[in-house]
């Protein structure tokens, strides 16, 4: 009777251990100026915090229910100053805008680290594709000082080349094979494809089977609508019969909505094809050696 409580006392720590630590390499920060939250999403409801202050406070409490042990973090560069501030858990990284800074004071910044992650890069939405010569110059640096490069690719929300800061954003440029030159070219860079192809999810496949040094991120495919969650299960399929589930890191992509955290991890746990193990590696370990993490004092330390 003893051996058996003592078995499901361990059958049960394996599966509350599971998930006992997460790195999610894709959130986005604010400040008020910019924030763009108040209304619940419309796939599944999920509330939205009033203000930028709330928000930072909702992220940081589903962190903590969670057990988030990092979170790579892009927007203006006030906002990620805040947050990192905010709490050491925050790793800053550093939105593209159309214009690109001055590339000595890009230079500077990785230096002192406040840029620790290049990214979220949105070329997509302003109508151009990492292998545009405007990005040379920075990833030499982040070749050179080893800071990873997180891309956007795939589709974004409906109508976004209607918006009035997208007219140029296509579909067609997020396609991973776009940037398949910047791989040549860069061959030390560390690179991850953010929402791992969404669409073009086959390329990222291919992609990561030819670059056995590219990572990706499934982001917003684990949540925010019932397509892009069916590119995850069969993206998920197709890169374990690839052998490459040692690169696919989890990321909650949940810009304005803190619960799509729960909701991601919720529907990353449902898929049965994958062993816990497996799971694992996707939430954590996959993330922790691509970030160069050894220890929590490793990142905060500097
Ligand atoms: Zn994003």
């Amino acid at each position: 009777m003893k051996i058996f409580t003592i078995f499901l006392a361990f059958l049960l720590f394996l599966c509350t251990s599971a998930y006992s630590q997460i790195i999610d390499v894709h959130m986005h920060c604010y400040t008020e100026e910019d924030y763009y939250g108040g209304t619940p999403h419309p796939y599944g409801g999920i509330e939205s915090p009033a203000n930028a202050e709330d928000h930072l406070q909702e992220t940081l409490q589903y962190m903590d229910k969670h057990d988030i042990e990092f979170a790579v973090i892009s927007g203006s560069m006030e906002s990620v100053e805040k947050w990192a501030k905010a709490d050491p858990r925050f790793i800053p990284g550093f939105a593209d805008e159309k214009k690109l800074p001055d590339i000595e004071k890009f230079e500077e910044m990785v230096k002192n680290g406040k840029i620790k992650v290049f990214g979220e890069i949105m070329a997509v939405y302003l109508g151009r594709t990492l292998n545009d010569p405007i990005y040379e110059p920075y990833l030499a640096i982040c070749e050179e000082y080893g800071i990873p490069v997180a891309y956007h690719t795939g589709g974004g929300p409906p109508m976004t080349p209607y918006m009035k800061c997208c007219p140029d954003f296509r579909i067609s440029l997020g396609d991973p094979l776009l940037i398949e030159d910047v791989l040549v070219k860069y061959p030390d860079l560390k690179l991850y494809l953010m929402h791992a192809g969404e669409v073009f999810f086959e390329h990222g496949v291919r992609m990561m089977s030819l670059y056995r040094h590219l990572y990706v991120d499934i982001a917003v495919l684990l949540w925010v609508d019932p397509i892009v969650q069916d590119y995850a299960v069969r993206f998920l399929k197709l890169a374990r019969q690839a052998g490459v589930l040692d690169r696919v890191m989890y990321g909650s992509d949940q810009m304005v909505w803190p619960g799509a955290i729960t909701r991601s991890i919720e529907f990353l746990d449902s898929m049965d094809f994958l062993t816990e193990e497996e799971k694992r590696m996707i939430l954590y370990d996959n993330a922790k050696r691509f970030l160069e993490i050894e220890s929590s004092a490793d990142l905060i330390g500097e």
